[in-house]
């Protein structure tokens, strides 16, 4: 063992080496219990980091054990073997916690997604109803005069309607009643049955989760019929990684930013603008 190795943890020169989980001094690491956190999509960034961290931790310190156990057996002409790095902690956003599941932001954005169910529903319908006439034209099997199937359309929209009445059986802890009128009146009503309750649903310990994953699924499903998402959000969290300009935008639920500067135009994830966001505002409170 070289001599600036040694065992006594008060000489703190740094070069101590105690047991493999507290082989170094280090800052104190003190995530919020993931459990409490928000269960929305504003903490991911949050849980990524800390669950990522932790695993590189327990490598960390097998791989610490296994180090020491080399040095142990070194002898002359073996190469000293090579110390494992520590990982890095990572610096964790602003923990926002569920109230009691979700932040009211989430609650927010699942209800504004599942109240647009309804006009992507219909947008979704009128769109494979303007397609059969082309579809007839085309045909050119089958007995003749049949209209050209709008089935997968149906198809996705009786499963939506199926489960817009399953939940409301859920919630009232009821057998799933049978679809009352027409395919789109089902789901209007469906809709509005569940936006109006929308904040008792994904306050409830045991549906708040499956809620809100489904309700982002579906919106995902239908979104780029979603006749109220061609707006363009200008987000000013932060600047444009490339020209440095105030001009970063983003489709509203678009997984994409871009810099609306013509002669820039970097696109980026969104993901990773709120990651610069979050520096930005870090670095706003910090001064
Ligand atoms: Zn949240
Ligand atoms: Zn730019």
């Amino acid at each position: 063992m070289p001599a600036w190795i040694h065992s006594d943890p008060n000489a703190d020169d740094g070069h101590w080496r105690g047991h493999a989980d507290d082989a170094r001094p280090r800052p104190r690491w003190a995530p919020v219990n993931l459990d409490t956190l928000c269960a929305g999509s504003c903490m991911n960034s949050y849980r990524r980091k800390v669950r990522s961290y932790e695993h590189a931790t327990t490598t960390y310190q097998t791989d610490y054990a296994t180090w020491q156990a080399d040095t142990a057996a070194w002898h002359a002409p073996l190469a000293w073997p090579a110390e494992p790095e520590q990982p890095e902690q990572p610096r964790l956003p602003y923990p926002i916690l569920g109230d009691p599941v979700y932040c009211s932001d989430c609650v927010y954005a699942y209800k504004s997604k599942l109240s647009k169910l309804d006009g992507a529903a219909c947008v979704y319908l009128r769109d494979a109803d303007g397609f059969r006439g082309q579809s007839d034209q085309a045909k050119v099997s089958g007995k003749g005069n049949e209209p050209a199937s709008l089935s997968p359309t149906i198809d996705d929209l009786d499963e939506l309607d199926g489960w817009l009445r399953d939940w409301k059986a859920s919630y009232l802890g009821a057998e799933t009643m049978a679809r009352q009128g027409s395919l789109a009146d089902s789901i209007t009503l469906g809709t509005s049955w569940l936006v109006a309750r929308v904040e008792r649903i994904l306050a409830h310990a045991d549906m708040a989760q499956a809620f809100g994953d489904e309700v982002n699924r579906w919106y995902g499903r239908l979104v780029r019929y979603d006749p109220s998402d061609i707006t363009v959000e200008r987000l000013k969290g932060a600047r444009c990684p490339e020209c440095k300009g105030l001009t970063l935008e983003r489709k509203t639920g678009d997984d994409k930013v871009t810099c609306g500067r013509r002669t820039c135009e970097r696109v980026l994830k969104w993901s990773e603008y709120q990651e610069l966001a979050e520096e930005v505002l870090k670095a706003r409170k910090a001064s």
